[in-house]
């Protein structure tokens, strides 16, 4: 497989010293061939600008929370596709599932707010700083503002459920492919704006750019917007369960095509805006994005893949150091609780988010979470930028890993 990937991709791919290495311009100055693909991330960068991605979260918010098992949810799997048309995509496909559970069971009272420390999750590591209590908000009235109040009173109910996926067909290995994602559905009476609206519509964004028709890549790219994240990951344990035996294979024999290319790994998206800090003792949240706010990418150091998904991170982290214009990225070892994790034994895995997922946002960091304030409003361009730095860091990553080329 390793003798498949582009030259570039392979070389970065071979281990963290060589990504460090990769990173310095050779005592002789980096070749031509690397200027040249240097100029073409640059151009793809480019074309992902904060407008075009604020519009596409904004798109999202109009089916409220998106909660899974809603007319609301069912119009934005439609909506998306359209956007993929729209993009040009033609490889458009859906998983579909049956999901028997509910978000909330008749009658359970709402969830009370928990603290992190508290959490089976906290075992083996320490918490460390100001913590304040996070939960689910459960009651439609908490929502002060009526028109959003209205759009997500339907409640869910079991039964059949879809999630759409657009590919980009590689030119040079058809079969092999690297699986991009973020979950569509969401919860809390709000918007779902930041959880996950920010990673769908980076997704969307970096899938725009990506299927620009003057746009070769050698392998493969599959853009998946996950239903039933909040549920507990229904979605993409469904994608796994249907999909990873049909790796590779040729369908129909002689045809060229590959339904399910063999997947070289798994990046996920899970809420990108949001990096304001710690809460200060008296539990309040700086207002504005901390000037230091990073990108944090995660593996899963607890998988048996771990090795190869910290190189894979490491790789990001390059991508992000050379190619994203306003904000650094930070690797971390703690991925979990997102939508790569049902893949992080079979594939390289990795999430990107605004915070660390156990030690941050489960500690109060982003008071937002599943909250009712979880609304387009409530983010300044500050906030978009740095979920649009995270497209920046993906869309260059991915540029390097599947040798794209400009026509
Ligand atoms: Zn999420």
């Amino acid at each position: 497989m390793r003798g498949l990937l582009p030259r570039a991709g392979a070389a970065l791919l071979a281990g963290a010293a060589s990504v460090a290495l990769a990173q310095q311009p050779a005592p002789s100055g980096p070749t031509p061939a690397q200027l040249h693909q240097d100029s073409v991330v640059r151009a793809l960068v480019a074309r992902l600008q904060l407008e075009s991605y604020k519009a596409t979260i904004k798109g999202l918010t109009q089916f409220g929370d998106r909660r899974q098992g809603t007319d609301r949810n069912r119009n934005a799997v439609d909506w998306i596709e359209a956007q993929f048309k729209k993009y040009g995509c033609t490889e458009i496909g859906r998983i579909k599932y049956e999901f028997t559970g509910q978000q909330v069971k008749a009658g359970e009272a709402p969830r009370a707010p928990y603290r992190y420390a508290d959490s089976p999750a906290r075992k083996g590591f320490p918490v460390k700083g100001v913590q304040t209590a996070t939960g689910v908000n459960m009651d439609a009235m908490a929502q002060p503002d009526t028109a959003i109040r209205r759009i997500d009173a339907q409640a869910d109910s079991p039964g059949p459920r879809e999630e759409v996926y657009c590919t980009k067909i590689g030119s040079v290995h058809p079969d092999q492919m690297y699986i991009v994602g973020g979950h569509m559905d969401g919860h809390g009476y709000g918007q779902a704006a930041n959880d996950d609206g920010s990673g769908t519509a980076l997704v969307m964004e970096v899938a725009r750019v990506l299927l620009a028709p003057d746009v070769r890549t050698d392998i493969s790219i599959r853009f998946v917007l996950w239903n039933n994240e909040e549920t507990g990951l229904n979605g993409s344990r469904a994608y796994v369960a249907q999909r990873q035996s049909l790796q590779g294979k040729e369908e129909p024999a002689g045809s060229g095509r590959y339904p399910e290319p063999k997947w070289l790994g798994m990046i996920q998206h899970d809420m990108m805006l949001f990096d304001h800090g710690m809460p200060k003792p008296d539990g309040t949240m700086p207002k504005e994005q901390r000037p230091e706010a990073d990108v944090n990418i995660e593996f899963a150091g607890a998988s048996t893949l771990a090795p190869e998904s910290q190189k894979l991170a490491w790789f990001f982290r390059a991508a992000n150091d050379k190619f994203a214009l306003d904000y650094p990225a930070a690797v971390g070892d703690r991925m979990s609780n997102t939508d790569s994790d049902p893949f992080k034994d079979i594939t390289p895995s990795i999430s990107l988010r605004e915070n660390e997922r156990l030690a941050q946002i489960g500690t109060g960091w982003d008071p937002q979470w599943h909250q009712v304030t979880d609304v387009y409003t409530t983010y300044s361009d500050k906030d978009f930028l740095l979920g649009l730095n995270a497209a920046e860091t993906t869309l260059s990553a991915l540029a390097l890993l599947t040798n794209a080329t400009l026509r």
